[in-house]
């Protein structure tokens, strides 16, 4: 008898914010997307390759699906539900301990009219005290006849997540392996090295700067005892450029300090980060400049 191998793509799909990133990483056992309190931080698909013997899951982590106002979120969407189109399987998250909006209905219909295979995880059940709530959401999603299953999980406490993963993987069809079993992710490094550096933006600025972020590295070279990594902030505003670099530039300090903090511990590397903030007025806002960031939609 042969083995047959089993393996595909498992799409994570769901509002802002419900913690679809940090059910990447748990599911992953280790970071790889990054995390903010803030709605929106994730703009791009991202792989996460789980190989085990006899299966390959490919988690794709994707931004919100939301009702997009400018043309940055409109390509942050189109993103989202162009990984759902290739999905193998979906993974739909919802906050089971918050409220449930549009968003939600527009993803119910995509998985109709696409007739995916999904599977619902019902997130942040630590924050669920007395647990018999989540009875009347579990059973109206049940009734949509939508979901393959529906899991309660915690993505930060890890709670019901293996089961998550045992429910997902006897989904999984049949196929090849179609990456390397040491791979976990299709992102170059500058990428998620300009990631982290994008995350400390994130928790370390208020109102419209975080939105107004994107990150650039210029530079990713190996120095033979330390990594060099040059990289631009890119923001709307002189005013926000102002913001971010601070009193005698210790915003931006304190922010590279951080993200080199944590790509030191990534990388197990020494790493000069060489961070500057330039303006580029309104690139949410202009076509060549989201693809010029790599938000173009498809990725
Ligand atoms: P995404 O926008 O769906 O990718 O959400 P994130 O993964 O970025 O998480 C958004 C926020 O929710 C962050 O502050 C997370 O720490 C938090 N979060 C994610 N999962 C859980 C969970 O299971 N429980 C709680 N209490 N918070 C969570
Ligand atoms: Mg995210």
């Amino acid at each position: 008898m042969t083995e047959t191998f089993r393996s595909g793509y498992v799409t994570i799909v769901g509002p802002p914010n419900v913690g679809k990133s940090t059910l990447l990483n748990r599911l992953m056992g280790q970071k790889i997307a990054i995390v903010t309190p803030k709605p929106q931080t994730t703009r791009n698909r991202l792989l996460g390759i789980l190989t085990r013997p006899g299966t390959q899951m490919i988690f794709v982590d994707t931004p919100g699906i939301f009702r997009p106002g400018y043309p940055l979120q409109k390509a942050m969407v189109e993103t989202a539900v162009r990984a759902l189109g290739e999905a193998d399987l979906a993974l739909v998250m919802i906050d089971a301990s918050g409220r449930h909006g549009d968003d939600e209905d527009r993803i119910l219909r995509l998985l109709s009219e696409g007739g995916i295979v999904a599977v619902l995880a019902l997130n942040k059940i630590d924050l669920v005290r007395d647990k018999k709530q989540l009875l009347p959401l579990i059973d109206r999603y049940h009734r949509t006849g939508l979901f393959r299953e529906i899991v309660p999980v915690s993505a930060l406490t890890g709670e019901g997540v293996a089961d998550l993963l045992t429910v997902l993987s006897d989904l999984l069809p049949e196929g090849p392996q179609y990456y390397p079993e040491d791979m976990i992710t299709e992102s170059p490094e500058r990428f998620l090295a300009a990631e982290v550096i994008r995350e400390k933006v994130f928790l370390r600025t208020g109102e419209e700067i975080p939105y107004s972020a994107a990150v650039k590295v210029d530079e990713y070279k190996d120095r033979g005892d330390s990594l060099y990594i040059k990289a631009t902030v890119y923001l709307e505003r002189g005013s926000q450029k102002a913001i971010m670099i601070g009193q005698k530039g210790s915003k931006l300090k304190e922010i590279g300090q951080l993200a080199r903090q944590e790509l030191e511990a990534q990388t197990g590397r020494k790493i000069f980060l060489d961070l500057w903030v330039k303006v580029r007025r309104k690139w949410r806002h202009q076509t060549g400049d989201l693809r010029f960031f790599g938000y173009d939609g498809r990725r």
